[in-house]
């Protein structure tokens, strides 16, 4: 349901402090009237200035957004924590293009979640948050003003800014005692559910440390060592899954991939987090995170749904390791046909596949190789 302009909780946005340099990004914190955290983060090298909407100041104080808090349930059987967010039913779904939430706010329009009316990179508070404080967050990674376009799209320079957000983000959500596990993501396409159009990714701050990255400390302690360095050097080895590879990344379809055009996008040398990577490091992960993402496009010469996830060391104070790589799990199984997770995916948690990843990382590697 789209809610009226007026009931959005934008409007003014007050600085808190002057902007500060990050890398090759300024980061300016604001407020937005309801309490909400928004950043912007600019290229100290770019002409742009996010400058504030003209839009006059709310006559009254707008009533704080409706944050109930989430629930969390622990299910005995599977072992796993189950979160109850009920207001989320609530949220903006697939809205027209001229109310998007995620647009500049221009002179006389309607007030969007950025008061600005130009901006490069926002961060801001999920208005229907999974996680809140103090119990986690949910934050909206909006990588461009321009409502069309991807992330594969992006100028190399701002997929590169986008990395030094990625980074900043980690490094503020880890610093933070309710916060066990930092996931930045996005979800691309209808297909795997995605609510807005407009080019942009999450994070979730969990207050735990959630099954997957926690299957993945256990490879870990299976494989005695970093599992991501060792399954690495073996697709360095065979070299017959390899789809890109850079001086600082290397991208896979994984020996035993669960989705047809699964890619794993690893940092070559052991690198934890984002925090622990050069800026030359940073700069080329961007450059293989877009190859793949371009070479997903041209594989089916259509907009690619995928789900991107950037797996690092988790933030809890137990200290925990882990290898810096982002996994993409693309639902397409040919141009057409989706994967469905059916009986054996969801009752055995078996996932049975119709494609050898060795044939799709070829095809995968054709298409990334013709959009370099
Ligand atoms: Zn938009
Ligand atoms: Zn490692
Ligand atoms: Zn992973």
């Amino acid at each position: 349901m789209w809610r009226s302009a007026d009931d959005l909780q934008s409007g003014r946005a007050d600085a808190d402090r002057s902007p500060e340099p990050y890398g090759p990004v300024s980061i300016d914190r604001h407020h937005k009237d309801d309490g909400r955290a928004l950043t912007l983060y600019t290229r100290t090298d770019s002409d742009a200035i996010a400058r504030p909407a003209v839009a006059e100041p709310a006559s009254e104080p707008h009533a704080p957004a409706h944050r109930s808090a989430s629930e969390l349930r622990f299910n005995e059987l599977r072992g796993e924590e189950v979160v109850y967010a009920i207001h989320r039913q609530d949220r903006t779904f697939l809205p027209a293009e001229d109310h998007c939430p995620l647009d500049p706010t221009h002179p006389g329009g309607p007030p969007t979640e950025i008061p600005f009316s130009s901006y490069e990179i926002a961060v801001f508070d999920n208005l229907f948050p999974a996680f809140q404080a103090p119990h986690g967050a949910a934050e909206v990674v909006v990588y461009t003003d321009d409502h069309h376009g991807s992330f594969a799209g992006l100028a190399p320079e701002r997929a590169e800014a986008l990395m030094w957000v990625w980074r900043h983000r980690y490094e503020q959500l880890a610093a933070r005692a309710d916060v066990e596990y930092v996931m930045i993501f996005e979800n691309r396409g209808v297909e795997v559910g995605v609510t807005l159009h407009h080019p942009h990714g999450q994070i979730y701050a969990y207050p735990f440390l959630p099954p997957v990255p926690a299957l993945e400390l256990g490879a870990d302690a299976r494989l005695g060592g970093c599992a991501p360095c060792s399954l690495l050097a073996r697709e360095l080895d065979e070299r017959v899954r390899i789809v890109h590879e850079n001086d600082a990344v290397v991208a896979f379809v994984p020996l035993a991939a669960r989705w047809a055009y699964e890619t794993h996008v690893v940092m070559r040398e052991h690198r934890p987090s984002l925090t622990d990577c050069s800026p030359s490091e940073l700069t080329l992960l961007a450059a293989a995170l877009q190859a793949v993402t371009r070479g997903f496009d041209a594989l089916f010469n259509r907009p690619f749904p995928y789900i991107m996830i950037v797996h690092q060391a988790p933030t809890g104070a137990d200290g925990a390791s882990g290898h810096l790589h982002v996994e993409f799990y693309p639902p397409l199984r040919t141009g057409e046909k989706l994967k469905y997770l059916a009986g054996s995916e969801q009752g055995a948690g078996t996932f049975i596949s119709d494609t050898l990843p060795e044939e799709s990382a070829a095809i995968l590697a054709k298409a990334i190789a013709s959009v370099l």
